[in-house]
């Protein structure tokens, strides 16, 4: 097991040594079901030929076809596809939906290929994996570097290759190509609906208390853009470049506009303009770190001073800081549960495809919520500590995950 995926499985082992009969489904997702590895040829512009190591990891089938997005980054190693794979597993657990999870991904710095190269990676990559996705196998998605064009090209590759429009065998396609409306914007809406959901676990009451949001990109902007809407402050933004702060509050919209056109937070009219890890000394109710992972860790935590954590990014609290943030009486909304919202409109973008229907954006943001309000309330009526939301979201997940195995008998081949 790789090291990230034995820090990654750290937090479900918590849970399953309370009982006995999860023992045998924690041995069962110690194991990444198939994973394939791959070289795709991208020929460059210049005439010249580079090859791209990648990697497609269908985790755990057992509740369903397996679900899961697709990184281009170069930091993308086999040992991180395997573990959001598993981290897939528990977050369709939790949500409820009829998937698995998986993950994939390909090692290159995506800016760095012109539309072309990209194209030809991204056809590339499905060429690849061809022969362990489709709509009742294995179901990709965008992730970082991969929303839009490329997405629509693996689709149309697919097309090609299986000579059918199958549209339902990856989700996160453009509106005008099969996509679902709603999907922009996705994680955010369900994150909000998660907190409001969560209410009673908090320390503060949600109008009227202060919110500081780390990342402004898809699912940043969104969240500060719902916070503002249920009345909370939003005190100070970070991108990667530089955090902006008004403990008076600042003009959300103002500031996605700023963004918008300067490409950027810094400068904002109206905000104190700091270094961008700022972010994290900022004395709030809510802290929302919405852009990287690992940002809050054994070495800072005790020096946080937020009251409550929603968790949009996935893996923002490394696993050493839990004990501490507890300790310290900090609430914290995990990402499993938090961030699924994608993943939640990504299963309706399927439903459509299969049905051969167009759903109205008002249906696709109506049902996300009570999907989201529905998971967040099982996982509350789990918890016995306000603190330990992860524990019970984790606990919720192996549940779920144990039910199915036991539903199969002790020959189950998952
Ligand atoms: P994005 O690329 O649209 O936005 C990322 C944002 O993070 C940008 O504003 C960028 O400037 C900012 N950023 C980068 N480095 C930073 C730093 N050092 N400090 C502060 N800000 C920094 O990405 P996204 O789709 O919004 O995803 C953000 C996070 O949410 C990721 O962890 C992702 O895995 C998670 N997530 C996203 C979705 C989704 O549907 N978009 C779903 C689930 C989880």
């Amino acid at each position: 097991m790789g090291e990230e995926l034995t820090r990654a499985m750290a937090r479900l082992e918590k849970i399953c040594a309370r009982e006995d009969n999860f023992k045998e489904a924690l041995l069962r997702l110690r194991y990444p079901a198939q994973t394939t590895a791959a070289t795709i040829p991208v020929r460059r512009d210049d005439g010249s030929l580079l090859m791209v190591k990648a990697w497609r990891c269908r985790y755990n089938a057992l509740r369903g076809p397996t679900k899961g997005g697709i990184r281009f980054h170069k930091s993308v190693t086999m040992d991180e596809v395997i573990t959001l794979g598993f981290w897939m597993t528990i977050k369709t657990a939790i949500a409820d939906l009829p998937f698995g999870g998986a993950k994939g991904g390909a090692q290159i710095d995506a800016a760095s290929l012109s539309t072309r190269e990209l194209e030809g990676l991204s056809r590339g990559y499905m060429r690849a994996i061809v022969d362990v996705v489709g709509p009742d196998r294995d179901i990709p998605a965008p992730d970082v570097a991969t929303s839009g064009k490329p997405i629509a090209w693996m689709a149309d590759e697919y097309f090609h290759l299986m000579r059918r429009t199958e549209p339902a065998v990856i989700t996160g396609k453009p509106v005008e190509l099969f996509g679902s409306k709603g999907r922009d914007g996705a994680t955010g809406t369900g994150a909000a609906a998660c907190l409001e959901t969560m209410a009673g676990h908090l320390p503060f009451k949600i109008s009227g208390a202060s919110a500081a949001v780390q990342g402004v990109g898809n699912a940043g902007a969104k969240i500060a853009r719902e916070l503002a809407k249920r009345g909370m402050k939003v005190i100070a933004v970070s991108d990667s470049g530089a955090c902006v702060r008004n403990d008076q509050g600042i003009d959300v919209e103002k500031l996605v506009r700023h963004k918008q056109e300067t490409g950027s937070v810094g400068g904002l009219e109206g905000a104190q303009t700091l270094e961008s890890a700022a972010v994290l000394d900022v004395e709030t109710d809510l802290f929302v770190p919405a852009a990287l992972g690992g940002v809050i860790t054994a070495d800072n935590a005790n020096s946080l001073k937020a009251a409550a954590i929603l968790e949009v990014a996935n893996g923002p609290v490394d696993p050493g800081a839990d004990d501490i943030l507890a300790g310290n009486g900090v609430v914290v909304i995990p990402d499993v549960l938090a961030n699924a919202g994608g993943v939640i409109v990504s299963w309706y973008e399927w439903l459509q495809n299969r049905a051969g229907e167009y759903w109205p954006a008002d249906t696709v943001h109506d049902r996300l919520k009570a999907q989201m309000k529905k998971s967040a309330a099982a996982v509350s009526d789990l918890s016995d500590n306000d603190t330990r939301l992860r524990d019970a979201a984790y606990e919720l997940a192996i549940k779920r995950i144990a039910a199915s195995v036991d539903a199969l008998g002790d020959q189950a081949d998952y």
